[in-house]
């Protein structure tokens, strides 16, 4: 394969698919006591609370009965009981919420930041990031996760600060990754002919979506993703970036 340029989803790719759902989200659940005990009354966390409290007002407003309102007035017991039952009922809900959202990545900055917290990246994704690096191919990021997500990935992994490696970050904000249009933007933000960059992810939908745009694609098959259908069968598979070596 000729290409100079290598863009790289996470999940499923560099990092078990299932890190988010095992780690960053038990996390949230498990560490939301001590979190708000030990941040109470710093301003930074009054804001994010603020933004929760909006937004259970939004959905209230709307209609939304089982909404859980974080009360403004009221003893410091009641306050982080009712942040604690509205982070847990948008959880479960799985709600896609930017206050939520925002909250959650608060608290993995923290943990992360405290040690408490590790990105996985496979074994095998060092050695082509050092081989990349060397032949002088920049390496991007894509992947549904924010831009700060990402970096907390790979800043604080567990093969250590790899964001040296990285030249860029793109989330959904240029677009979703299962759309072509995407893959033009980021070869056209990085300026590079799409014919020379490498993409690879486990979702076939994306993967069909770069290869639509130019890329040159690899489909990642790891231990956890979602089994692999009849249409994966005409592009490159790897199980380890071992593959990918030159
Ligand atoms: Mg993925």
């Amino acid at each position: 394969m000729d290409y100079d340029t290598i863009v790289l989803d996470i999940e499923g790719t560099i990092t078990p698919i299932t890190f988010v759902k095992d780690v960053l989200f038990p996390y949230v659940s498990q560490g939301l006591d001590a979190f708000l005990d030990r941040n109470w009354g710093s301003a930074d966390l009054e804001s994010y609370v603020e933004l929760l409290r909006e937004q259970a007002q939004k959905d209230i407003d709307s209609g939304m009965k089982e909404a859980v309102v974080i009360p403004k007035e009221g003893t410091p017991e009641e306050i982080k009981a009712a942040i604690k039952k509205n982070i847990a009922w948008q959880m479960a809900a799985d709600r896609k919420i930017g206050a939520l959202k925002a909250f959650q990545g608060l608290m993995w900055k923290d943990g992360y930041a405290a040690g408490e917290l590790r990105g996985e990246i496979y074994d095998d994704v060092i050695p082509l990031l050092k081989q990349w690096k060397s032949s002088g191919k920049p390496m991007y990021i894509y992947s549904s996760g924010s831009v700060p997500a990402q970096k907390l990935i790979v800043g604080y992994s567990d093969k250590g600060d790899l964001t040296e490696y990285f030249s860029g970050y793109f989330d959904t904000a240029v677009g979703l990754k299962i759309e072509a249009a995407s893959y033009e933007k980021i070869a056209q933000e990085i300026g590079k002919n799409p014919s020379k960059i490498l993409f690879v992810s486990d979702n076939i939908k994306e993967i069909q979506a770069a290869k639509q745009a130019g890329y040159q694609v690899v489909i990642s098959e790891r231990p956890g993703n979602a089994p692999l259908g009849p249409e994966s069968k005409e592009f490159k598979i790897i199980t380890s970036f071992e593959q990918l070596s030159q």
